[in-house]
């Protein structure tokens, strides 16, 4: 399983050209890489080839070897759900609406009606997204949460919590904003079976 973020040195991964040499460097064939229009829903779809990056939904699943996930991300969290048993991935976009419509049930869900995913046997990484220090909300404890309730065991959710606010590594929408900056870009995080 290969969970990584690009970094703020990789550049804004909302340019076509940044993300090519972003895949080239992890020799990530473009091609073999599935994405979503992200609308702040709770929509997860099932994935076993590239599909249309207009597709709206905030979360993919997939079992496919020859696949990469990608979300697109600055702040909300990027959230990712492997079910070794089945050799299941999910990759999901939550933000603070995602929280409260469910989303990360609804991938839980949909992994279980695929693929007969019990949540005892996910492990879950949380990767670079807001913390409490910056927002007025904990989403990082409340996806904990929310995880632990629908069977997730504790010990197997891996949240370094990082601040994207605070680490330079990483953009934030919120930073960008305060900055006055124009440009609002987005790393991406990935997620793959290999
Ligand atoms: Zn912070």
């Amino acid at each position: 399983m290969i969970f990584m973020s690009s970094k703020t040195s990789d550049g804004n991964m909302m340019i076509p050209s940044n993300r090519s040499k972003f895949f080239k460097k992890l020799e990530i064939n473009p091609k073999s890489v599935a994405e979503v229009k992200q609308v702040r829903g709770n929509k997860i779809v099932y994935v076993d080839k590239p599909l249309d990056p207009l597709t709206e939904a905030d979360g993919l699943i997939a079992n496919n070897k020859n696949l990469f996930l990608i979300v697109k991300v600055a702040d909300c969290m990027p959230i990712a759900l492997y079910d070794k048993k089945h050799e299941v991935i999910a990759l999901l976009h939550v933000g603070y609406k995602g929280l409260r419509n469910s989303a990360i049930k609804n991938a839980l869900d949909k992994m279980r009606e695929t693929f007969g995913t019990r949540p005892k046997n996910i492990t879950v990484n949380i990767g670079p997204s807001i913390g409490p220090c910056h927002y007025r909300m904990d989403i990082w404890k409340e996806a904990e949460n929310q995880l632990i309730r629908s069977g997730v065991v504790k010990e197997k959710i891996e949240n370094p919590r990082i601040c994207t606010y605070e680490s330079k590594d990483y953009f934030s929408h919120r930073k960008s904003g305060d900055e006055g900056s124009k440009d609002d870009p987005r790393f991406i995080t990935i997620l793959g079976l290999i």
